[in-house]
This record gives structure tokens, C-alpha cells and sequence, in this order.
């Protein structure tokens, strides 16, 4: 299609388009496949000095490993090839193979096939792959695997059904990754229980905030990570968590003084990663991350070592003050709460009650980045002072929502 067929193409002319050079793409897909069992079956090492056919694929079209990987087994399920004794590999699934010549199936669709075929045994899988090709000319690779996988039940129930008398593993595993973007990515599954347990935990830290500062605009998504975020949080705050050589298991952020002084410029985190030093500032206010500070040289100064952390018993005195964060309007509990450092100890503000205040993350960061001021009032509790886009005068605002403690007559 050219640029002017293009911009005259209806709806239905564009799909067909893309439908057809689909077709273009897989047969050419599965012809590729077959060249790479006839390679193999030559002997990769003899004709290109390869170790492996995958291997060559992976440098012939400049793939990744793993994708390089499932087009090799793909071809091997589909194609017969030859052991370098001469004697013959059979497919597990030759008639899918030719198929998928045509180029009338997608790759989601052939391992759908060969994912059941392979768990069906070898006297029975003709008729096997004859019913899943006939249901995949007419339904999506997902619903061929749910043929597949009830074909392989009824041929084999004893395999299928869970040993009743047994209790079921939980089948839980979990990856979190750092990618070069910076960006964690989080991926895994959980049994039932965990997963119920996790979702419960998640949907009472996601919930929209009611505060003074205005709606909670946030996407559940956004607010799910935020209640993860909370969630670590809480885990590393908790007694329970083993230490390591007698520290938390917390992540050490090294910070020049100037910048964590100034909020400007960047801190490294663990062993990979970089925030803002304004951010390293927020985490650096509480001990939620261990601070490095770092002299003119890069040399580690062992200044606030002792007057930044918040001692059980202040901790305590604060929990009793604040009952929870103070913000004007915030519902959070002391435990999902962070001391804030009302003047930064990095500027020589004192760890003591008077310089203290206990606050959420969100609104720990938000006292961080805008323009809410809190101070203590003479009665010695915490009151905020709003931006002037917020209120001209600037009224201070407390919060009245945590009851006071019930104290012994
Ligand atoms: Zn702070
Ligand atoms: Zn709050």
C-alpha cells in the first residue's frame, strides 16, 4: 500500500492490510524456522563454527537471547530434524508446522499447540493436534490453550487433579529489577492466600486521602504504588526485621553535605541507583535511608550520626504528641508515619521534641516541596501554615482528627 492508498483506505482496507502482511510476516517466520533445523541437523559448529543454532540466530538477526531461544525451540517442535548420528528427531508438532507455512498462525498460537502437545502422550497426539488446529482456524490462542490443557487433563487425570491428601505447595515467586531506565520493575505471582493477603494489606493503604490540601486526583494505579511504597516502609520499620552487621536492612544513600544542605543536585542510592538530593533530604529527615554524607573530597563525614536518629523513647514522645501524622485533615496512624525534622538536621537542627513533627510520606514530601510551613505553637503542638495560593493570610491549620489518648483518671 502506498501513501495515497493509505490515506484512501477505509477501516475495514486498513485491517485487511495488516492481516495479510501478518500472514507475510509468519510464513516467513516458519520458513525461517525450518532453515534452522535443516542447519542444525548439519551441524551448526561444522557450517559457521557456532555452538549452537540459537546462538547464530541470535547474532544473524540481532535478537535477545531468550527471543533468539524460544524461536529455536518454536522451530524444533515444528520441523523433523536430524541428530548428527543421521538418525531422525521427530517434531512434536509436524502437521502445526505445516500450518504455519501458510502463515495462518501466530507464535502465541503454535506454543499454545506445542505447550499441550508435548504433555500429551506420543500414541495420542495425531488426534490431539488435529482437534487444536481445527479449533485454532476459528478461536484465539488463549481458548486453544484451554483446549489444550483440557485435552491433556481428560488423557491424563491422574496428572492433572491435586493429590488431595497433600497439602498444595504455595506456589509463590517474586523478581524486582532494576532497569536501565532507573525504573524498578516488579513482577511475579502469588498463592491464593498471600495474594489475598497482600490485596488486603494494598487496598488499606491505597485509599483516596481526605485532607486539607485538596482532592486526591491520584489513579488507583498511582495509589496502589503509593501504598507499596508505604508498605515497604512499614516492613523496614518494623522490630521484626532481621538486621544486617547489626544495621537495618535500610539502603544507604551517599549525599555531598552541600547538596543535602542546598536540595540541589544528586545522591547515589544503593549500589545502582540516583535520586534528587531533595529527595535524599526527605529520606534523610527519618532514617528511612541510612545517609552518607559525603565531605568536599567524597570523604564520609560522621556528623549526625547521633543527632538525626529519633530514639525509641522520642519516638514514643512523639507518637503520644502527633497521635498520628499531623497534617490538617490526615487520617494516617502513627505507625505509617515519619519523624520530620522541622529545621533539617543537616542544618543543624536538633533531634528533640521541639523540632519534631510526626508526619505521612505524602505529606512528609509535600511539607518537602511546597509551600506548607509547620512550626510548634506555644501550647507546644504542631500547626501548619498554608501557601498564600492556598490562603492570602495564612492562617495556621492543625489537625483535629486523632482523639486525644484516653489517659488514667
Ligand atoms: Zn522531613
Ligand atoms: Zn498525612
Amino acid at each position: 500500500m502506498d501513501g495515497e492508498a493509505v490515506w484512501k483506505a477505509d477501516a475495514v482496507a486498513l485491517a485487511d492490510r495488516i492481516s495479510s502482511l501478518l500472514g507475510v510476516v509468519r510464513s516467513a517466520e516458519a520458513e525461517i524456522g525450518s532453515l534452522l533445523v535443516e542447519i542444525e541437523s548439519r551441524g551448526v559448529m561444522e557450517l559457521f563454527g557456532y555452538r549452537s543454532v540459537a546462538r547464530l540466530f541470535e547474532h544473524l538477526a540481532d535478537v535477545s537471547k531468550a527471543s533468539a531461544d524460544r524461536v529455536v525451540k518454536r522451530a524444533r517442535a515444528l520441523n523433523a530434524g536430524r541428530a548428527l548420528d543421521g538418525s531422525a528427531v521427530p517434531a512434536v508438532a509436524p502437521a502445526t508446522g505445516g500450518v504455519a507455512a501458510g502463515g495462518s498462525l501466530s507464535s502465541p498460537m503454535i506454543d499454545a499447540i506445542v505447550e499441550a502437545l508435548a504433555q500429551v502422550p506420543s500414541e495420542c497426539r495425531d488426534d490431539a493436534e488435529r482437534s487444536l488446529l481445527s479449533f485454532a482456524s476459528e478461536a484465539g490462542h488463549k481458548q486453544v490453550a484451554a483446549l489444550g490443557a483440557r485435552i491433556v487433563a481428560h488423557l491424563d487425570p491422574d496428572g492433572a487433579e491435586p493429590d488431595e491428601a497433600e497439602p498444595s505447595v504455595p506456589a509463590r515467586e517474586l523478581s524486582l529489577r532494576r532497569k536501565r531506565s532507573g525504573v524498578w520493575e516488579l513482577n511475579g505471582r502469588l498463592d491464593e492466600e498471600t495474594g489475598a493477603r497482600a490485596s488486603a494489606l494494598l487496598d488499606s493503604l491505597a485509599e483516596r486521602r481526605t485532607a486539607d490540601d485538596g482532592a486526591d486526583f491520584r489513579s488507583p494505579q498511582e495509589r496502589y504504588g503509593d501504598a507499596f511504597s508505604d508498605a515497604v516502609d512499614l516492613a523496614l520499620n518494623s522490630p521484626d526485621l532481621p538486621t544486617q552487621a547489626g544495621e537495618r536492612a535500610h539502603v544507604m544513600v551517599a549525599v555531598s553535605l552541600a547538596d543535602l544542605r542546598s536540595g540541589v543536585g544528586r545522591a547515589t542510592l544503593g549500589d545502582t541507583g540516583t535520586m534528587t538530593a531533595a529527595e535524599a533530604r526527605v529520606h534523610a529527615c527519618d532514617s528511612m535511608l541510612i545517609p552518607a554524607v559525603l565531605g568536599e573530597k567524597s570523604e564520609p563525614l560522621n556528623l549526625g550520626r547521633l543527632r538525626r536518629l529519633i530514639s525509641a523513647g522520642l519516638r514514643r514522645a512523639l507518637f503520644l504528641r502527633d497521635r498520628g501524622c499531623a497534617f490538617p485533615g490526615c487520617h494516617r496512624p502513627p505507625r505509617h508515619c515519619q519523624g520530620h525534622h522541622i529545621r533539617h538536621w543537616a542544618d543543624g537542627g536538633p533531634t528533640d521534641l521541639t523540632n519534631l513533627v510526626l508526619l505521612c510520606a505524602h505529606h512528609h514530601r509535600l511539607l518537602h516541596r511546597s509551600g506548607w510551613e509547620v512550626s510548634i505553637a506555644a501550647d507546644g503542638l504542631p500547626e501548619f501554615r498554608p501557601p498564600a495560593f492556598l490562603d492570602k493570610r495564612r492562617k495556621p491549620r492543625r489537625n483535629n482528627i486523632h482523639q486525644p489518648l484516653p489517659f488514667a483518671a
